[in-house]
């Protein structure tokens, strides 16, 4: 038997693994006990992940070989890579020469390699010349890291794992920690075992299995974040838990934030947020009593209209109680997928570039030029999601790369998706799986390595690096992604007459040293981590300088900050409702989340029969009371639909809701929801998943989409 030590693929909690295999199949896993993210503990999607990499189910389920087809109503036909590659090389040449650069576009993924989001994103902006290339990290975190850089200077989470063992108050905030990062919460656990003084505090509008277990529970009214720790703040105030030598010292913006949270009387936000007034005093004075407040804090902020600013006004309330830089306590994002931070690190988004830089900063363009040996970055702003679909319907793009991801579910607004889709002139989807949604519209299908089979870096939510190691050959003609970006970039680089950057890699670690040259002097400078440091010293945290004997734990111990004046900003940023309003008309507020059995649109964890006993089938929640007022019982199928989508679904009885809500879990798509209908009138047609109902209204600061609130009508449907 042989052992490969790895990491998890699935959540940005990022355990290690050891996968077990005979040299051909995988044949087992478990955790890695020298991992400093689990310490050798797997949750249920872990521990199962074996079973996932199975030879009957790879047969079934994945792309063995390339497959393109000539005309839409063709199939797709095998053919062999030199071939497909060519053909895109020539399409890619001929669309940007009549239509210039910004017409083809790519759609990446958070669960990509940190070595295969580096190469895309030079394909994309340093050989064709388009910032069109955008990742579904921006439906993930690109709100967190608009709040960092606003507050702190740099997209960097300042704590550390070990923070919850050393916090005597942790603040929950949009995160259904128990189901979305379940081994960072059995840390919550073991910790409130060790330390009876330690709170924790939910803020969530469901009472989940995380909110159910905390000292409070802030059962907020959706989207009404920014008023509560306005409110709470205004209470440290009144109350005099502020750190005002901290705030001299090290901080701008007080006076004019203190003016805005004035307003924000306990009985005033306490009526926005539907909460009891007691329970928001509670949390003001734990969170300004405490000795160590540590936030954690997810979706729940970041899916908004108004996610930077929940996450600048939740930053405000620690630098206004000096609760950053030190053991136990600061703002700390729990990143959704297993690398959207090292897609953040190679700037492999529509905004950003290289370690960090801003692609709107004309001196970080400059660098990443220099870095890249070519004249110039464009300037021009890249499409962020849903602007790039957009920009493909509409048929500004003409070309769309998909990449290891499923916006064919996973974007909201599906009718937007879809349409852009089809009116593509064409379509490539690089994937591991052929049983998403997406590969149905794909021209061009590149089969792709995925967990097991492929080597790399990830970073984890703490900015641990680890290493991605293969332990078996990827199936049929599967290529490594970092690869077929390469090996298109050297085709692309014949037929297009300019200067061209370097793509002469020939594995991962040629990529990687190129990336962490990238970053010396940067916030997240990691020139001392070199693969054989890895190898010797495992996992580490950035910032690792060359010079440097360790990654440091914990960020901002000096009361540095990263802005140019080294002084942390308030951001005083206003409370601003939902963008859809419930009505008469569509009455019920619809959450989206997840489940703590599945991952993102179960393209792998549906192939494992055990993960469906936790939620055998997709419903929506309602409480007791909404379903007996429209005469609905437990089981029956009721139609869910707003202007933008119907569902057909089960409706099942639920006390985490309050009056007016209803809750989907995200993962479900079309093919199942139409299974259980077992329709043949053509509804199945209508039925995209849980995303087809979401508002593609974004922040209008880090574009991340509102898929966290939607009105819809629910109605129930009777069968003759
Ligand atoms: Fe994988 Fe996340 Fe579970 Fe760890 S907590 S085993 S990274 S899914």
């Amino acid at each position: 038997m042989h052992e490969t030590q790895s990491n998890c693929c699935y959540c940005g909690v990022g355990c290690g693994v050891i996968i077990e295999s005979d040299g051909t199949q995988v044949t087992g896993v478990r955790g890695d006990p020298a991992h400093p993210a689990n310490f050798g503990k797997l949750c249920s999607k872990g521990s199962n992940l074996h079973l996932t990499a199975q030879p009957v189910l790879q047969q079934q389920v994945r792309a063995l070989y390339p497959e393109m087809r000539t005309a839409r109503d063709q199939d797709r036909e095998r053919v062999d890579w030199e071939t497909c590659l060519e053909s895109m090389a020539d399409k890619f040449a001929t669309c940007i020469q009549a239509h210039g650069a910004d017409s083809v576009g790519f759609y990446i993924s958070g669960q990509l390699l940190t070595e295969d989001y580096y190469v895309f994103n030079k394909l994309a902006k340093g050989l064709i010349g388009t910032n069109n290339i955008d990742s579904n990290s921006r439906l993930c975190m690109s709100s967190t890291v608009a709040g960092y850089k606003q507050s702190l200077g740099a997209d960097a989470p300042p704590c550390s794992y070990e923070d919850i063992e050393l916090a005597d108050l942790i603040f929950i905030a949009g995160s259904n920690t128990a189901y979305a990062h379940p081994i960072l919460y059995r840390r919550i656990e073991q910790a409130r075992e060790n330390n009876p003084h330690l709170k924790v505090v939910v803020v969530d509008p469901r009472r989940t299995d995380t909110a159910r277990e905390a000292d409070l529970h802030l059962a907020i009214l959706p989207g009404t974040d920014v008023a509560l720790f306005h409110g709470m703040l205004h209470l440290c105030l009144w109350e005099d838990l502020i750190d005002t030598a901290f705030i001299a010292a090290h901080t701008e913006g007080f006076a004019e934030l203190k003016q805005t949270v004035r307003d924000f009387t306990p009985a005033f936000t306490a009526q926005i947020c539907g909460i009891a007034e007691k329970d928001l005093i509670q949390a003001a004075r734990w969170f300004g009593l405490s000795k160590a407040a540590l936030s954690l804090y997810c979706q729940g902020l970041n899916q908004s209209s108004a996610g930077t600013a929940k996450n600048s006004a939740l930053i405000n309330l620690h630098l206004a109680t000096g609760q950053i830089g030190k053991p136990g306590a600061g703002p700390f994002s729990l990143t959704g997928q297993p690398n959207a931070m090292g897609g953040r690190e190679v700037g492999g988004m529509a905004n950003l570039l290289s370690a960090h830089r801003d692609l709107s900063n004309p001196e970080h363009r400059a660098e990443v030029a220099a870095l890249w040996n070519i004249p110039s970055v464009p300037d021009q702003p890249g499409k962020t999601a849903v602007e790039l679909f957009e920009a493909v319907r509409t048929g500004e793009i003409k070309i769309i790369w998909i990449v290891c991801t499923n916006p064919a579910q996973s974007m909201p607004d599906q009718n937007l998706i879809r349409a852009a889709l089809e009116k593509a002139e064409l379509v490539i989807v690089q994937e591991a799986y052929r049983n998403t949604a997406t590969v149905a519209y794909a021209d061009i299908l590149l089969p792709a390595s995925t967990w097991s089979e492929k080597s790399g870096t990830v970073t984890n939510s703490e900015r641990r690096i680890s290493r991605v190691r293969a332990a078996i050959a990827a199936p049929g003609e599967a290529h490594h992604d970092w690869q077929i970006a390469t090996k298109f970039a050297q085709i692309l680089a014949k037929k297009l007459n300019k200067t061209q950057p370097d793509f002469s890699y020939t594995n991962p670690e040629t990529i990687w040293d190129e990336h962490r040259d990238s970053t010396a002097g940067r916030d997240l400078d990691i020139t001392g981590l070199s693969y054989s440091l890895l190898e010797e010293k495992g996992p580490q945290q950035w910032p690792y300088p060359a010079d440097a004997k360790a990654g440091q734990q914990r960020l901002y111990e000096n009361h540095q900050f990263a802005t140019s004046n080294g002084k942390a900003r308030f951001i005083n940023c206003a409370y601003v409702a939902t963008t859809e309003k419930i009505t008469p008309r569509h009455p019920f507020a619809l959450n989206t989340g997840r489940l703590r059995d599945q991952w993102h649109g179960m393209s792998r964890t549906g192939l494992v029969a055990q993960l469906y006993a936790h939620a055998p089938e997709p419903c929506i929640e309602m409480t007791a009371q909404d379903m007996q007022r429209r005469f609905i019982q437990d089981g029956d199928f009721v139609e869910v639909s707003n202007q933008r989508g119907t569902q057909i679904l089960i409706a099942k009885a639920s006390d985490q809701l309050k009056a007016g809500q209803s809750f989907i879990a995200m993962h479900w798509g079309e093919e199942f929801v139409s299974g259980t209908l077992h329709s043949d009138d053509g509804i199945s047609k209508t039925l995209f998943g849980v995303n087809s109902l979401c508002n593609p209204a974004f922040d209008p600061i880090s574009k991340q989409p509102e898929l966290k609130h939607s009105a819809v009508k629910i109605t129930k449907l009777e069968f003759a």
